[in-house]
Parts: structure tokens; sequence; C-alpha cells
């Protein structure tokens, strides 16, 4: 009998589903249901062959039921019968959860207790919150004999200090209203800071000081020193810091204001247009796409140009900001997949940051795309030097080994 996870990422209209041998990391199993909810619902499905590689995405059969319980009693039927035919043991569901608030600094079995919690954070993350519980409440429905683990976004960060969490506004906004930073994409900051750390061979240091830049459609940093994070650059929402592809990171909070008074628009409309029209497409006015922006400014784009310059301007600036945290720096680590991927906004961004001691390294820069990780500045004798890392990120990976660590 192989044991394995299945891991779920239930957005409100999306599904993402695995099986995962949580000892390797390999995929058994994998697929997506979209338009969940709608009458529009679709699902794929795609399992490893004898070879070791997962075969090519075939369309599974829904039933009549569209919403997340529907969807998930069909998507279960099929693995599980996979999993007879194939001596393989469930042994947990593991679920991404986006908000823990402060009620979780790990990860948890959902009991009532827990999912009580997790109802409680539903006004911290209106929008994914309650997507997350529908995919739980579906899986323990058709699932009920299975532990089912809960792996929170913002869980990684509880170890940032007050002075870093706390915002300066009036204190009844922390304290009735949980206004306060909570930090996002915590699973994946703790599995590439964990990998960079093996690869530098310093995994047991509880001094090694790592910055992690996690660069994807949604794009964050941490400042992770011997393992904790000790600040992050997203808040109370994931629309705080860095620039991403829809959305601005930090503004000017008076910006609110204005554009009410200049256009009437009212908070939940110019909120929208902060989280949807704006970062590297509102920038570019092109796309929120990386790669579409990295051949439109080859081709000469200016905006295009420009918004990849303020991107990597603005990135450049946070990390140096999150030396304060870590009182120096041993490594940049990127990952997502702009940070594993984009040559151009890595060599942007050292490029500002050649007074820490980062040179990066052209050949090494090329060479890591499409999986590739590894060192990407120049090796020095000087001690103390820090120096750049490529690490592919693996989130579902984390959330399976949580999830049967929990259950044994
Ligand atoms: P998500 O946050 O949705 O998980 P990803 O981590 O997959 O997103 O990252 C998506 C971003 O990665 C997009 O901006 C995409 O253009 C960018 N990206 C992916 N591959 C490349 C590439 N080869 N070159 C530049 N950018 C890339």
């Amino acid at each position: 009998m192989t044991t394995a996870v299945l891991v779920l990422n239930c957005g409100s209209s999306s599904l993402k589903f695995a099986v995962i041998d949580p000892e390797n990391g390999s995929r058994m199993v994998t697929g997506l249901a979209e338009r969940v909810g709608t009458p529009d619902v679709a699902a794929t499905i795609k399992f490893v062959g004898t070879d070791g590689a997962l075969g090519a995405a075939s369309a599974l059969k829904l039933g009549a039921e569209n919403d997340h319980r529907g969807v998930l009693a069909a998507v279960l039927e099929v693995i599980e019968s996979w999993a007879q035919e194939h001596s393989v043991d469930l042994v947990a569901v593991g679920h991404r959860i986006v908000h823990g608030g402060e009620a979780f600094a790990a990860s948890v079995i959902l009991d009532d207790t827990a999912m009580a919690a997790v109802r409680a954070c539903i006004p911290l993350a209106p929008l994914h919150n309650p997507a997350n519980i529908a995919g739980v409440e579906a899986a323990q429905h058709v699932l009920p004999d299975v532990p089912h683990v809960g792996v929170f976004d913002t869980a990684f960060h509880q170890t940032m200090p007050s002075y870093a969490y706390r915002y300066a506004v009036p204190t009844e906004w922390a304290n009735e209203y949980g206004v306060r930073r909570y930090g996002f994409h915590g699973t994946s900051h703790r599995y590439v800071a964990a990998r960079a750390a093996q690869e530098l061979g310093r995994n047991a240091d509880p001094g090694l000081r790592l910055i992690t830049a996690h660069l994807g459609n949604g794009s964050s940093l941490a400042a992770v020193r011997g393992g904790r994070s000790l600040d992050t650059s997203m808040g109370l929402t994931p629309l705080e810091g860095l620039v991403m592809g829809t959305r601005s990171g930090d503004v000017d909070p008076g910006v609110l204001g204005y554009i009410h008074d200049r256009t009437g628009a009212d908070v939940s409309a110019i909120t929208d247009d902060l989280n949807k029209r704006s970062g590297l497409l509102g920038l570019s006015g092109i796309s929120n796409d990386m790669r579409t922006l990295d051949e439109a400014a080859d081709s000469g784009d200016q905006k295009a140009q420009l918004a990849i310059e303020v991107f990597a301007y603005r990135l450049a600036k946070y990390i140096a900001s999150l030396t304060v945290p870590l009182e120096g720096l041993d490594a940049v680590v990127f990952t997502g997949g702009i940070g594993e991927n984009s040559r151009t906004v890595r060599i942007a961004t050292l490029g500002h940051l050649t007074h820490l001691g980062l040179r990066l390294d052209p050949h090494a820069n090329q060479r890591c795309v499409g999986g590739v990780g590894g060192q990407i500045t120049v090796a020095t004798d000087e001690p103390g030097t820090p120096v750049a890392l490529v690490v592919p990120t693996d989130e579902e990976l984390v959330i399976a080994r949580d999830a049967a660590a929990l259950t044994r």
C-alpha cells in the first residue's frame, strides 16, 4: 500500500486538487474544476502513468449538482476507485485556507472548534474563507472517515513581533476589528526558506537571514531568520506591499478620498480598481502577465518597460527595507511564476541592490527558468557577502506533508 494525501484548494469558483505522496512529493493525480457553482462548470483530471509522469488531461464527468459539494463528490468518486485499483491509501485531506487571523500559527486538524475559528475569520477574508470553508464541508461530507487538516496562508507570519505587525491607527481599530498586518503566501515562504537553507548547507543555523520573494500574480516578501518570519510585505489584506499583476501594492491611503472626491466612486469601487485594474495591468495598459510585458518591452513598448521598472524598483526597495528586521542579509530567494522564470525582473531588481554586495551572474540567471533553480549571483571569497537564489516553490507539497504529519 502506498500512502497519499489529497490536497484541495477551493476558490470561489474553482477547485484545484492533487493526490500527493508526502514523502517524495510525487503527484499521482491532479486536476482542476472551473466555473464551480455555474451551469458551465467543467473539470479536468490527469493520472500518473507507469513512467511516473502525469498523463494528458481528460474531461471529468460531473453530476447534476454544480456547487463545491457536487463537484467534489464526482472528483472523489473517480479518485477513490483509482486509489483502490492502485493500492493507494488516502490517509488525510489537506485544505489550503487563506486567512487564519490570530487563531492559527500552524496547521491543524479541522475539528468543530477549529472550523468555528475559521468561520470567525470570514470578515478578514470575505472572498476567500467562505470558498475554503465550502471546500472543507464538502470534503468532510464525502470523506468523513479521514482527518481533514487546514494549512493557512497567514500562519507562518504569526511570529512577527508587534512592532512589525501593528499599524499606527486608532487602537480600537486593532482591538475591536483586528486591523493589523497578517501577511500571506506563508506556505510558500516557509517552503522556499527551508529549501534555500538546505541548498546553502545551513538548515540548522538559527541565525540564517533570508529574504524570500514570492512573485506570482500576487507577490510578497518575507524576512525569515532561522526559519521564522520576522516581517512581510502584505498586510491586513493581500493589497499591501509590492506591485502585483493587477494589485497596486502600497499607495498613499489618501488616494481613496481623492478619487472619491474627483469621481464620486465609493470605497468598494475604488478598492476594486486597486485590486483588479492596477499593478502591472494598470501601469502597462496591456496585461497583468509578466511574459506578455517582457515580450512587449523587448519590442520597444515604453509602457510595458515602465511597468517592469516600477515592479523591480519597488521590489528592490522592499528587499533593502527587510534587511532591517534581519540586521543583515545572507540570501535573497526568488520564487513564484515571475521569480522562477523572469530573467528580466531578476536583472532589473538585483541591478538596484549592488550596494548590498549582490552581483548577478548572467549565465546562471539565464539557466534558472522552468523549474531549474540555483544560485544566480557571482561567487565571491569575501565572507558575509549575500547571494541570490532561485528556488521553485511547492505549496501543495507543504500541505500534503503537514496533513500527513498531523495525521500520524
Ligand atoms: P499565481 O500567483 O496565480 O500562482 P504564478 O506563480 O503562476 O501565479 O505566476 C504567474 C506569473 O508568472 C505571471 O505574471 C506570468 O507571466 C509569470 N511567468 C510565468 N512564466 C514566465 C516566464 N517564462 N517569463 C516571465 N514571466 C513568467
